[in-house]
């Protein structure tokens, strides 16, 4: 059986590549049926962007969406209206409002739930 190098258009680029025939021997050896569809140029370009690019932004994505959902709290520095001790919450405090430190809203808490129980 013998080859002969063959015109092949690209399907990506549209560019005529050379389908030689050590790659048409290639290709028989191994079985393949159907002759290459893209320039060698193109095959590695998409090799490359499905091992690196899908790879990272999948994980870009899950991990991203993640992170920036936690990231995005910020947290607002208050003075505890209880203990009068520096505090951080997660959220803007209101003027009119109390802001306890996490300590003083537990027991705060549990003040009103149960206002008989002691610590
Ligand atoms: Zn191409
Ligand atoms: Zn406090």
């Amino acid at each position: 059986m013998s080859f002969a190098d063959k015109t092949l258009t690209c399907r990506d680029c549209g560019t005529e590549f050379t389908f030689t025939a050590g790659e048409q021997e290639f290709y028989a050896q191994k079985g393949f049926d159907n002759e290459p569809t893209r320039c060698s140029s193109c095959r590695q370009a998409r090799k490359q962007s499905r091992s690196s690019g899908g790879y990272g932004s999948d994980r870009g994505y899950s991990s991203g969406g993640y992170g920036s959902d936690r990231g995005q709290r910020e947290m607002h520095t208050i003075t505890c209206s209880s203990c009068g001790k520096p505090a951080e919450v997660p959220f803007v405090p209101r003027g009119n409002k109390p802001v306890y430190c996490s300590d003083c809203f537990k027991s705060q808490r549990s003040n009103n739930v149960r206002s008989n129980s002691r610590w």
